[in-house]
């Protein structure tokens, strides 16, 4: 991914990839009645929530995700 510099000449905005860094997540929602996934770092798990819901509730079919990253800012250059 490619650093973005939105204002500042001396910041950077990056994803963190640190060992130490926050693992990215998911977590879906269900938008006929709002209930959520637990969050979680597989995709798969929960996608398997998911169609668990669905099997509970068959009209409920349209889902979003929620997904967070974590990011940092650096100073440098853009190479
Ligand atoms: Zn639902």
């Amino acid at each position: 991914m490619t650093p973005w510099r939105p204002s500042s000449a001396e910041w950077l905005s990056e994803p963190d990839r640190a060992p130490d860094a926050a693992p990215m997540t998911h977590r879906m929602r269900c938008e006929t009645c709002g209930r959520r996934s637990p969050t979680h770092v597989v995709f798969g798990v929960v996608q398997d929530w998911q169609v668990r819901h669905t099997a509970h509730f068959p009209d409920h079919r349209r889902f979003s995700e929620t997904l967070t990253r974590p990011w940092r800012t650096v100073r440098g250059q853009v190479r």
